[in-house]
Parts: C-alpha cells; sequence; structure tokens
C-alpha cells in the first residue's frame, strides 16, 4: 500500500479542483498565486459550516455587496448585517460574525490577524475556521478539518468513531497535522475540501478519478461505507406555533404585521409573525410543516379575525411593513414557508 502524499492532492487540485467560487481568488494556478481577500475567506468559512456551496455564493455576493469591507461590517448596525443573513439559518454565526468585525477594528487595526491563536480568540472562529484562513488566506500550512476532509481521513486512515467525537477529532487532528503541505498549503488545503465534496462524497465515491486511491486503506479493504461511522441519529422533537397571519382588506399580504422576537428562546431578535400563546379555540387557516435541523414545526396559522389578547410576546417591538421591505427585517425561513404558501393557495 502507498503513503499518503500530500502532493498528489495539490497537484489534482491545480488541475481539477474548484477555482471559480466567488471568494477565491481570480487565478490560483501554481506560478501565478493570487492572495485571497481574508475577508471573504473569512466570510465563506463561517457561511459554508452549515450550509451547501450553492446557497451560500448566492447570500456572500448580497452580503459583499452590500457589506465590502470588515471595517463596513463592524460599522453595519446589527439589523442590516442580521437581515442579510435572513434564510440562512443558525443566526448566532452572523452575531458572532459581527461580533470579531468589531473585535478586528479594535484590536488589530482592522485587518483579520495572521496567527491562528490570535484568529481563535476572535468571536465564532474556531481551530478550524482559523486555520482555513491562515491557509487559504495567507497560505500557511495550518491543517484544517471540516466534514469533507473528516470524510477523506476516516477513509484513507481507517479512522473509527463518530467524527465529532472528542476522541475522533483528536485523531482526525493529529493526523491533519502530520500531514500538512508545506509547499502550496492554500491549494492542499483547498484540494483536500474539494476532493471530498466531488470525489469522496458520502456515498458512491468516485474512487477511480481519485488521486490518493493508493493510499487509500478503506479501498483497499473495500470497507469505503463504514466509513466514517454514522452519526447517532438525534430524536427531532416537535413544536407546535400558533401564528396570527393579519391579511389586509383585500386578503392580500400586501402589508405584514410582525414582531420581533425576545431574545432568548425560538428565533432570537429576529422578526415573525405575532404567536399565540396558548391554542385558539377557531380551526386554523392551515398548518405547515417545517423542519428545523433538530426539531420540527407545526405552523397552525390563523387569520386576522382572531382577536384573542393572549400574544404571547408582550416586551417586543411590534410593526406594519411593507411586503417589499421585508428584507430589511432579519426573519427566518418559516416566515417566507408560510407567505409563500398562504399565496399559493389563499389568495382570492
Ligand atoms: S479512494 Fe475513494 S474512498 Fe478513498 S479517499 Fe479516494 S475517493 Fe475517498
Amino acid at each position: 500500500m502507498a503513503t499518503f502524499d500530500s502532493q498528489k492532492v495539490v497537484n489534482w487540485y491545480h488541475q481539477h479542483g474548484r477555482k471559480h467560487l466567488p471568494w477565491q481568488p481570480i487565478s490560483s494556478q501554481k506560478g501565478s498565486k493570487k492572495q485571497a481577500n481574508p475577508y471573504h475567506v473569512w466570510l465563506s468559512e463561517i457561511m459554508l459550516q452549515q450550509t451547501q456551496v450553492v446557497k451560500v455564493m448566492e447570500y456572500f455576493d448580497r452580503f459583499i455587496s452590500a457589506l465590502p469591507t470588515l471595517e463596513s461590517l463592524a460599522q453595519a448596525d446589527e439589523q442590516t448585517v442580521m437581515a442579510l443573513w435572513s434564510g440562512l439559518g443558525y443566526y448566532n454565526r452572523a452575531r458572532n460574525l459581527h461580533k470579531a468585525a468589531k473585535q478586528c477594528v479594535e484590536l488589530h487595526q482592522g485587518e483579520l490577524p495572521q496567527s491562528r491563536e490570535a484568529l481563535e480568540a476572535l468571536s465564532g472562529i474556531g481551530r478550524s475556521t482559523a486555520a482555513a484562513i491562515m491557509s487559504l488566506a495567507f497560505d500557511k500550512p495550518e491543517p484544517i478539518m471540516d466534514g469533507n476532509v473528516k470524510r477523506v481521513f476516516a477513509r484513507q486512515f481507517l479512522v473509527k468513531g463518530e467524527p465529532n467525537k472528542a476522541s475522533t477529532l483528536k485523531q482526525f487532528w493529529a493526523l491533519a497535522e502530520q500531514h500538512a503541505n508545506q509547499t502550496d498549503p492554500a491549494a492542499y488545503t483547498q484540494g483536500l475540501m474539494d476532493l471530498g465534496a466531488t470525489l469522496c462524497k458520502k456515498s458512491k465515491p468516485d474512487c477511480s478519478r481519485c488521486p490518493i486511491e493508493s493510499s487509500c486503506l478503506a479501498k483497499g479493504e473495500d470497507v469505503i461505507a463504514d466509513y466514517p461511522e454514522k452519526k447517532k441519529k438525534v430524536k427531532q422533537t416537535t413544536l407546535n406555533l400558533y401564528v396570527r397571519l393579519e391579511a389586509c382588506s383585500d386578503d392580500t399580504l400586501s402589508t405584514l404585521q410582525l414582531e420581533q422576537r425576545p431574545s432568548k428562546g425560538i428565533w432570537p431578535k429576529l422578526w415573525f409573525f405575532p404567536l399565540y400563546e396558548v391554542e385558539p379555540k377557531e380551526p386554523p387557516l392551515f398548518v405547515i410543516t417545517h423542519k428545523l435541523t433538530h426539531r420540527i414545526l407545526q405552523l397552525h396559522v390563523y387569520p386576522q379575525t382572531h382577536t384573542q389578547q393572549n400574544i404571547a410576546i408582550k416586551d417586543s417591538q411590534s410593526k406594519r411593513i411593507q411586503r417589499s421591505e421585508l428584507l430589511k427585517y432579519p426573519h427566518p425561513k418559516a416566515l417566507t414557508h408560510i407567505l409563500n404558501h398562504y399565496d399559493n393557495h389563499h389568495l382570492p
């Protein structure tokens, strides 16, 4: 069996890797290296933590057009930042991003610092994100560890255990450090991630095109399907929400009555329709199921004619807005789910 050769990943990246993602430098061909914009790399890494590349591309462009520099992010108000994140989910990512931009202005002259330790001291930046910034933006040989890389390593080296368990992570990090590429760190980092995303996929990996097939222990022993170990399924809980939807007098939703959620509980500080504290006696107009990662929401939607006073949010800000202004108000995807359902099924 051949031994793992990081240079093969680098060479493969230069030939086949993804080079046209919006946060990458325009040319990353060997010999004509251009440095990536650290702010772009950081933003994309945070967005990519829980979200697929295709979706991130759309949000990334919008975010960068509105807030083109780290300083503009630091100076923006929270509502603007959250509105740009609306629909991406895991909203703490956006809050931490905003906080970290301010920390950069206070502590690092408005730039991202160029050491892994200083990056990790910023809000929302863990070891892997710091390493990704170090290698992709500053071309330093720092190992990274995202879901794609874990899958490649688990198969290459037959790493046992659930990928996110502390003991398994320790093994991954040790392997990553042992095999870091010193000559072309940015290409190696991006290459490993691309290899995981495009060839070493969860199911049906394309081993015949894989540059490191000859050193892959899982392939050699024909046990690819067993690596990485599957995560134990988290039991999903169901939450019923009773939503008050105030249509206009012509039954359209050209204006929307919204309330800002409290800072604790579901969707902290995002804008959503008012909620009833207890289930109204009348039947709802419709009920839709909205799935979150660990929760299933049953949204029971009641038209305006229900006049119960028992609205759950007492201390929130409440606003009637034009629907065309919705983008300015950070809101969860469940809100657009309700709007789309109403438009498709209940318009006169
Ligand atoms: S040989 Fe197959 S399983 Fe092994 S790393 Fe390459 S794509 Fe993944």
